[in-house]
């Protein structure tokens, strides 16, 4: 089967992911804002013919009468409530593991309001892991199956950009720099790596990485919503040629929980916010805009503005040119998140 995400290096793909309800959600009375049609479409507070349009037998007149936007969207991919995190790893991050395997950065970004699931997929749970370490595991299988070719190194580290600095969330320190060198790329000085020993030592480095991400002191809710966490892997590569000096390959892949989207949205409609608003928005507006100017097939030769935060600044070398990016936008499929789910799949189709 031809992948939908590999078709012209440089593209921005992008997958939605729809959360189940959760429990205060089901025990609403009102109907759901989304409805997911297959694994490439689905409806936005969808209107009874419609859905008597896609399922015949629908009896869209018994439902309760409301005032639907009933707008198509479709993408890359989405996936369901019912989606797992293996499915999700398979149909997105998975695809491009190739291209870092042959040297080129990759970049996966979980976007989307608080709430809507992002940290769920990227990290997830210790019953279902996420993207972060399936990747690892899947990405040691392959290096295994090679071995006898090339010699391998494969380095994480773990930080969080929050109110415009960088912070090591594996040997908590910061905020620490950011330079650009001619070989080795964007480099976060100072920063720690880490060659995780098992599959179970990751989990327990990821999970602690996390708990020193910064918690909003006036808003217990607000764990980690304002801070983006960027999971970085290195893959050092060398053909094992005996006698021959081999060119070292290098290639990272970041994958990135970003900031609840819907400080973004606020900002740009309510102008002057908090220091630390404006700040967060400043990464995540800048890497919207970065993304849409890679996105904007006219634009992809013109000036793509990098260098207007820090996520951006720390992603430079890891979005646009050879370096493939998805973007999994995150939903709830809830009435109660309407304005957000509404907000996320606007961008989500513009990122495209
Ligand atoms: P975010 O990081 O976007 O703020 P979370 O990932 O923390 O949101 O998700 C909010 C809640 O919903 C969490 O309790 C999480 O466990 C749950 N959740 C999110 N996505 C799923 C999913 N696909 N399946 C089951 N539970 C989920
Ligand atoms: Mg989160």
């Amino acid at each position: 089967m031809v992948s939908v995400l590999l078709t012209e290096e440089g593209n921005v793909a992008v997958v939605v992911r729809v959360r189940p309800q959760n429990q205060q959600e089901r025990e609403g009375s009102r109907p759901a804002a989304v409805q997911v049609i297959d694994d490439s479409m689905l409806v936005f507070d969808p209107e009874e013919p419609c859905l008597s349009g896609v399922f015949p037998g629908f009896r869209g007149h018994d439902a309760p009468k409301r005032k639907g936007k009933d707008l198509k969207f479709v993408f890359d991919r989405v996936f369901g409530e019912s989606a797992t995190q293996e499915e999700v790893f398979q149909h997105t991050t998975k695809e491009i593991l190739d291209g870092v395997l042959n040297g080129y950065n990759c970049s996966v970004f979980a976007y989307g309001a608080t709430g809507a699931g992002k940290t769920y997929t990227m990290l997830g749970s210790e019953k279902s892991p996420g993207i972060m370490y399936l990747t690892m595991v899947e990405l040691y299988k392959r290096i295994e199956a090679r071995k006898e070719e090339k010699s391998c190194e494969v380095l994480i580290s773990y930080q969080e950009v929050y109110n415009e600095q960088i912070h090591d969330l594996l040997e908590p320190k910061g905020p620490l720099a950011i330079r650009e060198d001619p070989e080795k790329g964007v480099v976060v000085q100072s920063l720690s790596f880490h060659q995780p020993k098992s599959a179970e030592q990751l989990l327990e480095m990821l999970a602690s990485g996390n708990r020193n991400r910064t918690q909003h002191p006036t808003d217990a809710n607000a764990t980690s919503s304002r801070s983006h966490a960027v999971f970085q892997i290195y893959v050092k590569q060398q053909d094992r040629v005996i006698g021959i000096t081999q060119d070292l390959q290098v290639a990272k892949m970041s994958l990135i929980d970003l900031a609840g989207s819907e400080r973004a949205s606020t900002t740009n409609t309510k102008g002057e916010r908090l220091r630390e608003g404006a700040n967060i928005n400043r990464s995540l507006l800048a890497l919207i805009n970065v993304i849409n100017a890679l996105a904007d097939a006219k634009s992809r030769k013109s000036h793509i503005p990098y260098r207007d935060s820090k996520l951006t600044r720390l992603l430079k070398d890891s979005l646009g040119g050879n370096c493939r990016t998805i973007m999994i936008a995150a939903i709830s499929p809830s009435a109660l998140a309407y304005e957000d789910t509404y907000n996320t799949l606007k961008y989500a189709n513009r990122a495209k």
